[in-house]
């Protein structure tokens, strides 16, 4: 690692435990996520402490996938942290596509406010079960768009869409194919917009993301051709572009998260007795806290090794898919232990453990199921197999 990416992680710990932890109990929230109010006053804060989207430096460059590991890590040890430093999904992830895709007046239009923190954006590919649209499977996309001039007019339907409620920008897929061969294409919007509805916001079992996630109706929005991002058809390979580095920033913030909760719980059975002595002494305590150590220090290593394969210029789709599996089960184990040594207490809100626990539980659906990584997996070794026996 870059020394000064080192103390810019320091910098970004020292920012989240001495001025973002103490808003963990700030009233500013509703089912879905902390209030934008909230999140700008952090940002203001990130502002002014030199560490807002710490990961993008002034000359619009990237840190590599290995720096931004630890920044991004450092930035998740409050659940406020990547919201107040702008490293939080799905902005980090988009902020990365229109970087590396965007035209220049694409990244002067959408991207500079997103880095400068001042609005939020949302990404469009996921389509409601009930229409048996795009899921695990982004073939099976509903969602139309059709040239009309200079024009795209795009109608259908979207769920589970991130942080849309408040967003200023999207990213929207669509199919742009025909009858007989579906392709996708990436539209950048300017939100809100009145040809997109929200149906409703969805109760579900995170609540770190503002504005929640939506089911979205689209009828007749009609965007530029100059707001295509990259080109017609091409949606698919944009999608992995941004894929495998989103899915391992996922792997890093959680990693952080997971790292607090190891702390509140190391806190807790360290203080409290039970039968005479702290609990840490009580062997089936102990050794929770000691698998514990063993799996995070596994998914750092894992999002490290990853990390080299990304900054090395491979698109690392196994790699991430390996590290989605291996993180997101390892830190679900961990955030489980954590709230099975505090008792009654982990199960409460008087920590932030139980919600580490539930956020860690969506994460094993987003970005890819397990079920689906492994199942790619399986095809890979099969592929691989054939291909050496033929
Ligand atoms: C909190 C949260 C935030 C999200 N944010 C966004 C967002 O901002 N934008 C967006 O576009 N989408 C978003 N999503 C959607 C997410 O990407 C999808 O939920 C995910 O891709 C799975 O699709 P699905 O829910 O339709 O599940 P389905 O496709 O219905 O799959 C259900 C289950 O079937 C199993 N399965 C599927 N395929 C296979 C296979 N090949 N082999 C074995 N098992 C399989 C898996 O266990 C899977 O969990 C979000 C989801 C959640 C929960």
């Amino acid at each position: 690692m870059a020394q000064n990416s080192l103390r810019l992680a320091d910098q970004v710990e020292a920012f989240v435990r001495q001025v973002v932890i103490p808003y963990e109990k700030d009233p500013r929230r509703d089912s879905h996520g902390p209030t934008d109010d909230l999140v700008f006053e952090l940002r203001e804060k990130a502002r002014q402490a030199g560490v807002l989207t710490p990961h993008i430096l002034p000359d619009g460059s990237h840190l590599s996938q290995r720096d931004t590991a630890m920044v991004l890590k450092r930035s998740a040890l409050s659940l406020l942290g990547p919201l107040a430093c702008n490293t939080m999904a799905p902005d980090e992830g988009n902020m990365y596509l229109i970087g590396k895709i965007g035209s220049p007046s694409q990244r002067e239009h959408f991207l500079k406010p997103l880095v400068s923190g001042r609005t939020r954006s949302a990404f469009l590919m996921t389509e409601p079960a009930e229409d048996d649209g795009a899921g695990s499977d982004p073939s099976m996309m509903k969602t139309t768009a059709r040239r009309d001039g200079r024009y795209w007019v795009i109608d259908g339907r979207k769920a589970f869409i991130t942080g849309y409620k408040g967003a200023k920008v999207g990213i929207l897929m669509a199919n742009s194919g025909t009858t007989e061969k579906m392709a996708a294409t990436m539209f950048l919007i300017d939100l809100p917009n009145p040809a997109i509805e929200i149906e409703r916001v969805l109760d579900t079992i995170d609540s770190s993301m503002p504005g929640g996630h939506s089911v979205l109706t689209i009828k007749g929005l009609r965007v530029s051709a100059d707001h295509i991002l990259g080109e017609v058809d091409k949606g698919f390979q944009y999608a992995q572009i941004r894929l495998s580095p989103a899915r391992l920033s996922h792997c890093m913030r959680w990693l952080g998260a997971a790292t607090r909760a190891q702390e509140i719980a190391t806190g807790y059975v360290c203080k409290r007795r039970a039968f005479g002595k702290l609990l840490i002494e009580h062997e089936g305590v102990g050794f929770q806290l000691a698998d514990n150590m063993i799996d995070l220090k596994q998914a750092e290593l894992m999002i490290d090794w990853c990390a080299d394969v990304l900054d090395s210029g491979s698109m690392g789709t196994v790699e991430s898919s390996m590290a989605k599996i291996a993180v997101s089960d390892a830190l679900f184990r961990v955030a489980d232990r954590c709230v099975q040594v505090m008792g009654g207490t982990g199960l409460t809100q008087d920590t932030i453990v139980e919600q580490v626990f539930r956020e860690i539980r969506a994460f094993r659906i987003y970005d890819g199921p397990t079920e689906v990584h492994k199942w790619s997996l399986a095809k890979k070794i099969k592929r691989d197999h054939l291909e050496k026996s033929a």
